[in-house]
């Protein structure tokens, strides 16, 4: 017996304006599909893109396959950004224990999904944000038929596909909350991201560094606590300054963002159909990987799956 062929779709609802539901709808649109993107969140900034420490890496990632799909991820940011009008990735490179990695580096986020939104208007697809759907069937109803819809609702995925799919791996897709700190500070010496034991310091642009601490984090589930100005900033720069050997100034200003990370269930990809109409797009990573995925999902949507998700399937 020969597997069903399914066609092409030709009107798409993504669900979700994070770096992956907004570069893959770019994307999609790029291939002549008509694409709608919805968003509870307004676009061009999500609380995870605002709290995500944003290193484009593959370090300890595993298995094999991840790894790899970590390091195209890697190159695919820096080719798309520097052929991009707006230029979101820096590779300043990075320095882990005292081990360079020369082409790692970190991404504006604002930028990436800036640039994301317009490659989808260029392309012809339409946005909607300010609109949280209860269910896919509320998708149906807001935005008339489509011929699928690609939830890439990064934390909020599980919930809109319990009733579509038992599947184990997306039982599930809200990981552990952490935060990134931003530090005003006019002069500092970090001129690429460095990783020391736990602590995890990189420039943020001019006359800003940001910050995530491993430690405190945990330290924070322990206690229950929610990362904020007053809960991280004390330990936090006590632990900067031990690490790096350099003073911040007592009235650098500070910004603490704090979000879920989302993944599925065992913590991979889950990237694919779940029914006919209904494909998904989950992943943690989501910066590194954004770029890579957008391309590969356009494609897969088309007909053409690349061996690279076979080991990410639903
Ligand atoms: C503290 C922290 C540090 C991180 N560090 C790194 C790192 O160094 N490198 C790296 O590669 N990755 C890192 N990540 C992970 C990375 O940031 C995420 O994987 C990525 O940003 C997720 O993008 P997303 O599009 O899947 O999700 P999100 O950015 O959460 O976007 C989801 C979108 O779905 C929308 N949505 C959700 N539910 C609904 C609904 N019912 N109806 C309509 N819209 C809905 C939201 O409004 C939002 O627009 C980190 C994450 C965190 C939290």
């Amino acid at each position: 017996m020969t597997a069903a062929v399914i066609p092409s779709p030709r009107r798409i609802a993504v669900v979700g304006a994070g770096a992956v539901g907004a570069s893959a709808a770019a994307r999609i649109a790029e291939r002549g599909i008509e694409v709608v993107l919805i968003s509870a969140a307004a676009a061009g900034s999500t609380p995870v893109s605002r709290a995500s420490f944003a290193w484009v890496n593959a370090h300890g990632k595993r298995p094999e396959q991840y790894r790899r799909l970590n390091e195209d991820g890697r190159r695919v940011h820096a080719e798309r950004s520097d052929a991009h009008d707006t230029e979101w990735f820096a590779r300043t490179g990075a320095e882990i224990d005292g081990v360079q990695y020369p082409d790692d580096g970190w991404v504006d986020t604002s930028a990436f999904l800036a640039a994301q939104l317009a490659d989808l208007r260029a392309a012809g697809g339409m946005l909607r944000d300010g609109i949280a759907a209860d269910s896919l069937d509320h998708v149906r109803e807001l935005l008339g038929p489509v011929d699928l819809i690609l939830v890439a609702a990064g934390a909020g995925t599980a919930a809109l596909l319990r009733t579509v799919t038992p599947c184990p791996r997306l039982a599930t897709s809200a990981g552990d909350d952490g935060f990134l700190a931003r530090i005003d500070v006019d002069e500092h010496p970090l001129d690429r991201i460095r990783s020391l034991a736990g602590l995890q310091v990189r420039p943020d642009g001019p006359g800003r560094i940001a910050v995530q601490s491993l430690g405190i984090e945990a330290e924070l589930r322990r206690t229950g606590a929610t990362a904020s100005v007053g809960t991280v900033w004390p330990a936090l720069r006590a632990e900067i300054e031990g690490a790096l050997g350099w003073r911040i100034p007592e009235d650098a200003g500070v910004r603490v963002d704090h979000a879920i990370r989302p993944h599925a269930a065992d913590g991979l990809p889950c990237i694919g159909r779940v029914t006919q109409d209904v494909y998904v797009a989950l992943t943690h990573s989501g910066i590194t990987l954004a770029p890579l995925l957008a391309e590969l999902i356009a494609r897969d949507l088309q007909g053409d799956p690349d061996p690279r998700l076979a080991a990410f399937r639903p």
